[in-house]
C-alpha cells in the first residue's frame, strides 16, 4: 500500500465508511497516515471521589448504589445514578441512552470517565464514559490519540483503521543526508509516523513530533529559498510612476493615515516604480488598516493602466472587500471598475466576469484565491494583493506568477510573529510592518470567566444590542459529539435564541454550509438586520463590521491565543467600546493564567510569545494556534526553534549542491519529486 491505494482497500472500509472519510478529506491510505491525532488523551489511574477536582477530567472507580433513575421530559431522557467508593458518592446523569440503566447493575463496581463538575456541595458528571476494569487498565498503558471527527465515524474506527493502514504502508528509504539527521537528532520517518498516532510514552511522542516537524518546515522552506533567487532577480515589466490618483483619494478621505500605514504605502510606492518587481509582505496586527494601503497600490495600479486583483481567502471577505472598493469608487469617483469572481457566482455572471476582465473592460478582479487563480486570464495584470496571506502557499504564489507575465505581488499578513521568523517564514519577500494602530480606537475591554457567568453574558449581549450595537459568539466546532461539553454551533444558537429577547434576531455560520448562504449571512450581519451572529472561527479572518462590539468566545481555553487575539480583533474597529468575553469550561489555574495574559495586552506579537513561554516548547498536549500557516503539525510558535533548524539545514543544502544533483543527495530529491507527484502536504506549502 502506498500513498494512492484508495482506503477502501482496507479490512473493514466499505463504501459507507469511505464517504465519511472523504468527508475528512481522507481518500488514500497516504491521507490516512497523515492525518494527524488532534490531540491525546492520558487515561491516568482513577481518583477517589474526594480527590476529583471540579472543572478537571478524570476516572473514578464507584460502585453503583441504589437504582438508577429515568425520567422522561419533553422527549428527553435522562437518567440518574448514584454512585460510591470509599471517600464519597458522586452523580451522574445521562442523556438519551435509556439503555445504561439496564447495563449498569447495583452494586457493581466500575469505572467512569468524563468532566467532574460541582452541583452545589454535590460532584456530578455528565455523560461519563464507562469502562470494565481491564479495559481501563489497558488504556492507562498508552495515549490515545484524538483524532478530528465527523459524524458517524468514531475515534475507535479511525483508529482501527490507522493501525491497519501503518503497518501495510511502503515506506521510503531514509531520504536525509547523514548529516542532517545526525546534527538536527531526527529519528526515522516511518518511526515518527507510528509514534505520532500511537506513542509509547512522552518522549516518544516528542521526538516523533519532532522529525514530521522537521519535514514540513524543511521541505516548505526549501520551495521558498529556490523560489527567493527566481523572484528577487525579475524586473519590473509593468512601471507605475504616476500616483497622483492615490494622493488625491487620501486627502479627500475621512481620517489621516497613520504614521506606520504613511511609510508603509511609501515602501510600495518605491517598489511599483522602481527596477525590480515587487515582492512584499505588509504585517501588521489586525485593525492596523491595511485594506487601505491595498486599495492605494490597486488604484496607482489601475491609474497606470493596468489591471489589478485582490484575492481573499474567503468568499465572505472576498464579497466584503468588493463592497469597500465599490463604495469608494462611486464616493470619490475612482477609476475602478471591479468584478467580483467567487465560486457561488452564476455562470453567466461568471463568464461574464471572465470576459471582461480578458478583454480589459474590468480593471479590478476581487474573489478568492481559488477562483482567481485557475480561471482567470488576464489582458494586462500587473499588481496582485493576497489579503490575509496565511491561508496562501508559497506554491499558490508561484503559479500565480506564471499568469501573464510576472505582476507585482503584495501579500498583507495579521499573523502575529516577531521579525526574526518572518524573515525565514517569508523569506522570499520584503517586509513592510504597520506597527501603529489608529488613534481612534478605545482599547477593548476584556474579561475572562467561568461558565456560571454565562447568563450575565446573554444579559449584556441584549443590552448592547438595544443600545444598536451587535455581537459575535464564538464555539469551537460543527460536528456534534466530538467532545463532551465543547458546544455546537447549530445547536448553540437555538438555545441563546431562547435566552434572549425574541426581538433580537440570532443566525449561525459555519465553514460548512454552503458559501452562497455564508455570504447572506454575513451580508445581512454587516447591514445590521442580523443582531447576534453564533459562528465558529470562520469569522476570524478579516471580517470587519465596526458596529459589533461584543465578542463573546466559549471554551476559550480550547483556542490558541493568538487565534483568540485574532477573533478579538473583529470588534473595536469602530467609535463604541467594544468588550470581549472568553468563557472558559476548564478552571485550573494553568488556563485562567493562559487566557489572562490576552487581559493585559492587545499585543499580538507579545501575546503569541507569552503563550509559547507559559506553555513551554514543545507542549504537545497544549492547544495548536492552528489557523496561522497551516502546518499539518509544526508550530510556528511552539516549534520556532526547530523552524529556525529547519532553515539553517535548507540554506546549508543549497549552499553546497543548489541544484541537488550530489549522490548524497539523490533520495532527498527523489523523495521531494515524489511529494510534489501526489500533493503530499502541500496543503501547507
Ligand atoms: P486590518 O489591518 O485588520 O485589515 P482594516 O484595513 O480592515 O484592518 O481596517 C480596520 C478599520 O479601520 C476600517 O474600518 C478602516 O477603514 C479603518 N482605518 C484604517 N486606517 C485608519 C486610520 N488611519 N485612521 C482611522 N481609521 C482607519
Ligand atoms: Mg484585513
Amino acid at each position: 500500500m502506498d500513498d494512492r491505494t484508495s482506503l477502501i482497500e482496507l479490512r473493514g472500509i466499505g463504501e459507507k465508511t469511505q464517504k465519511l472519510f472523504q468527508k475528512l478529506d481522507i481518500d488514500t491510505v497516504g491521507d490516512l497516515v497523515r492525518h494527524y491525532p488532534r490531540a491525546y488523551e492520558e487515561y491516568g489511574e482513577p481518583l477517589l471521589i474526594q480527590q476529583a477536582k471540579p472543572g478537571t477530567v478524570c476516572a473514578i472507580r464507584a460502585c453503583v448504589t441504589g437504582i438508577p433513575n429515568l425520567r422522561r421530559i419533553k422527549g428527553l431522557s435522562i437518567l440518574n445514578i448514584s454512585v460510591r467508593d470509599a471517600s464519597g458518592g458522586m452523580l451522574l446523569t445521562y442523556y438519551n441512552m435509556p439503555y445504561m440503566k439496564s447495563i449498569l447493575k447495583s452494586g457493581g463496581f466500575y469505572i467512569f470517565r468524563g468532566l467532574v463538575q460541582a452541583k452545589g456541595k454535590a460532584k456530578v458528571m455528565e455523560q461519563p464514559r464507562l469502562f470494565s476494569l481491564t479495559d481501563y487498565a489497558d488504556r492507562m498503558r498508552c495515549i490515545q490519540p484524538k483524532y478530528a471527527l465527523t459524524k458517524g465515524l468514531t475515534n475507535q474506527v479511525l483508529q482501527k483503521a490507522v493501525r491497519q493502514a501503518l503497518s501495510a504502508y511502503e515506506f521510503e528509504e531514509e531520504y536525509y543526508p547523514k548529516w542532517i539527521l545526525g546534527n538536527y537528532g531526527l529519528i526515522p520517518y516511518r518511526e515518527a509516523l507510528c509514534s505520532i498516532h500511537f506513542p509509547q510514552d512522552v518522549p516518544a511522542l516528542q521526538k516523533g513530533h519532532r522529525r514530521l516537524a522537521f519535514d514540513e518546515f524543511f521541505q516548505f522552506l526549501l520551495v521558498l529559498r529556490q523560489n527567493k533567487g527566481k523572484l528577487s532577480s525579475l524586473p519590473n515589466a509593468y512601471p507605475m510612476r504616476d500616483a497622483s490618483w492615490a494622493d488625491r483619494f487620501l486627502e479627500s478621505l475621512s481620517f489621516s493615515l497613520t504614521g506606520a500605514q504613511r511609510r508603509v504605502w511609501e515602501e510600495i510606492r518605491q517598489d511599483l516604480s522602481g527596477p525590480r518587481c515587487m515582492n512584499r509582505l505588509i504585517q501588521g496586527d489586525v485593525g492596523s488598516g491595511k485594506t487601505i494601503i491595498a486599495v492605494l497600490a490597486l488604484l496607482t495600479c489601475v491609474q497606470n493602466g493596468f489591471q489589478g486583483a485582490l484575492m481573499a481567502p474567503t468568499e465572505v471577505l472576498a464579497a466584503q472587500h468588493f463592497e469597500t472598493i465599490v463604495r469608494y469608487t462611486k464616493q470619490y469617483g475612482l477609476p475602478f471598475r471591479p468584478v467580483l469572481l467567487v465560486g457561488s457566482l452564476g455562470a453567466k455572471e461568471r463568464r461574464e466576469a471572465y470576459r471582461r476582465l480578458e478583454d480589459g473592460d474590468a480593471n479590478l478582479a476581487i474573489g478568492t484565491h481559488a477562483v482567481i487563480q485557475e480561471k482567470v486570464s488576464f489582458h494586462s495584470l500587473a499588481l496582485v494583493v493576497t489579503d490575509e496571506q496565511h491561508r496562501f502557499g508559497v506554491r499558490q504564489r508561484e503559479r500565480l506568477a506564471d499568469k501573464g507575465g510576472t505582476p507585482h505581488v503584495l501579500v498583507m499578513s495579521a499573523t502575529p510573529i516577531p521579525r526574526t521568523l518572518a524573515i525565514i517564514l517569508y523569506g522570499d519577500l520584503n517586509l513592510s510592518v504597520i506597527d501603529e494602530l489608529p488613534a481612534d480606537r478605545h482599547p477593548i475591554k476584556n474579561c475572562v470567566v467561568d461558565a456560571s457567568y454565562r447568563p450575565k453574558a446573554y444579559e449584556f449581549i441584549a443590552r448592547q444590542v438595544a443600545a444598536g450595537r451587535q455581537a459575535y459568539v464564538i464555539c469551537p466546532m460543527v460536528e456534534e459529539g466530538e467532545m463532551d461539553g465543547v458546544e455546537n454551533v447549530a445547536e448553540y444558537a437555538e438555545k441563546l435564541r431562547l435566552a434572549l429577547p425574541d426581538s433580537i434576531r440570532v443566525a449561525s455560520l459555519h465553514g460548512r454550509m454552503r458559501p452562497q448562504d455564508k455570504n447572506r449571512i454575513m451580508e445581512e450581519f454587516a447591514s445590521g438586520s442580523i443582531q447576534v451572529l453564533v459562528s465558529t472561527t470562520v469569522v476570524e479572518v478579516g471580517i470587519n463590521v465596526p458596529n459589533a462590539t461584543v465578542m463573546m468566545v466559549e471554551n476559550a481555553e480550547r483556542f490558541g491565543l493568538a487565534q483568540l487575539h485574532q477573533l478579538r480583533g473583529r470588534v473595536g474597529r469602530g467609535a463604541h467600546q467594544s468588550y470581549c468575553i472568553f468563557l472558559s469550561a476548564i478552571q485550573n489555574k494553568e488556563t485562567m493564567e493562559r487566557l489572562e495574559i490576552l487581559n493585559h495586552s492587545n499585543d499580538g506579537f507579545q501575546i503569541a510569545s507569552e503563550d509559547l513561554r507559559l506553555r513551554g516548547p514543545g507542549d504537545l498536549f497544549g492547544v495548536r494556534q492552528s489557523g496561522e500557516f497551516s502546518f499539518r503539525i509544526g508550530d510556528i510558535y511552539a516549534d520556532a526553534s526547530l523552524l529556525g533548524q529547519a532553515s539553517e539545514a535548507v540554506e546549508r543544502l543549497l549552499e553546497e549542491d543548489p541544484a541537488l544533483e550530489a549522490p548524497a543527495n539523490a533520495l532527498l530529491r527523489r523523495h521531494l519529486e515524489r511529494i510534489a507527484s501526489v500533493g503530499v502536504d502541500f496543503r501547507s506549502i
